[in-house]
């Protein structure tokens, strides 16, 4: 007899990662497949995290003190407000550990974050996916109106991936005034650092007067440590509190600690950087849309095409083109903005795909 595993487990879809670029010889290969940072560790990361690993047959500073200090001196909130976590991800699983179990209910738009269904149901409780308008956006009248007794977490994915899409203040605080104020509301930033649409609002200046908004951000996009992982959570003491309990024990390496530290300092880098990956998607952006295309307006460092039945083989049209994007089968691709290179090599291959279609 196999050992009892949980029922909850059945049917989960395993997370699928953006697949690395095909390499052939003689075509440059590009990952536009994971929404990551094109460029190297900002200044002074790649010295901050030699110097640590030096260390790393200890066990890293289970608190992140220096990184939570520097957060919270950061964002002036509280020290207790801060928890750090695992990337991003991490950060969320924790939340729904905190606050979610078999019986309970998790609201979150459809199409986001492929892990929000994943998690949610890895905790037990039930997933209600609420379909995304045609805009692309989120529908946050049908997601207040999903929420029942049982709810106990949303998500709110701002900006969303893969669409970019965006929620705006307005309809954001009107959302938050119907939810009731025992079902925690995550608003998930990943892609914070590159809004540059003024309406959208600071989730850390929404969250200061409602202890039931928690904020996540994360240093694998616009940081460029992704592959140190390494997120955190802005919440009032007993979200914050709760976020401790459920942490992975040493979840952090030093490494990661440090990185994010040397990250936070190098700021003035880190704009430059954003600022020019902003002004890729915006070329990227208009030539999809004089090619024909309808896409939807961006605030992230990714495009959406709703390809449908195209979708599988504009994937493989890029991926023979040395270029990986990330398709969801029938519905349509997503691709992160790159270096310059990268995206001149897609926006070649979307032209010459819609010319055929
Ligand atoms: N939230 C969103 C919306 C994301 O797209 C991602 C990464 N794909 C994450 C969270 C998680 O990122 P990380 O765990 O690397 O911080």
């Amino acid at each position: 007899m196999n050992p009892r595993l949980r029922r909850e487990l059945d049917g989960i879809p395993t997370y699928k990662p953006g697949r690395p670029p095909a390499v052939e010889d003689g075509v440059t290969a590009y990952k536009l497949s994971s929404n990551e940072n094109p460029y190297p560790p900002l200044p002074g990361v790649l010295e901050a995290v030699t110097a640590a690993a030096g260390s790393f047959n200890r066990y890293p500073d289970m608190a992140c003190t220096a990184l939570q200090a520097e957060l919270a001196d950061r964002f002036a909130v509280p020290v207790e407000h801060i928890a750090t976590g695992t990337g991003s991800v991490g950060v969320a699983q924790q939340l729904l550990q905190a606050t979610s179990g078999p019986g309970d209910e998790v609201v979150y738009a459809w199409r986001s974050f492929e892990a929000y269904p994943i998690i949610t149901r890895i905790s037990g409780a039930s997933a209600v996916p609420v379909p995304l308008d045609a805009e692309e956006t989120h529908d946050l009248d049908a997601m207040a109106d999903a929420i029942s007794e049982r709810t106990r977490l949303v998500f709110v994915c701002n900006p969303n991936n893969p669409t970019g899409t965006v929620v705006r203040r307005a309809a954001l605080e009107r959302f938050l005034d119907r939810v009731p104020s025992d079902v925690l509301v995550v608003l998930d930033e990943a892609y914070k650092e590159f809004i540059r649409d003024p309406e959208v609002p600071d989730g850390v200046e929404v969250y200061r007067d409602r202890p039931n908004v928690a904020v996540l951000r994360t240093f694998s996009k616009a940081y460029g440590l992704a592959g140190l992982r390494v997120g955190f959570a802005i919440a009032h003491e007993p979200v914050a509190a709760a976020l401790r309990k459920t942490a992975v024990p040493f979840g952090v390496s030093q490494l990661a600690q440090d990185a994010a530290v040397a990250s936070l300092r190098a700021e003035e880098a880190l704009l430059d950087r954003v600022d020019a990956l902003v002004a890729e998607r915006v070329r990227v952006y208009e030539a999809l849309t004089a090619q024909g295309w309808t896409v939807p307006v961006t605030q992230a460092n990714f495009v959406w095409l709703r390809l449908g039945e195209h979708t599988t083989d504009f994937a493989a049209r890029c991926e023979s083109a040395g270029v990986s994007v990330r398709p969801f089968a029938g519905e349509g691709v997503r691709i992160t903005i790159g270096e310059t290179g990268a995206n001149d090599v897609l926006l070649r291959t979307a032209e010459a795909f819609r010319k055929e279609l």
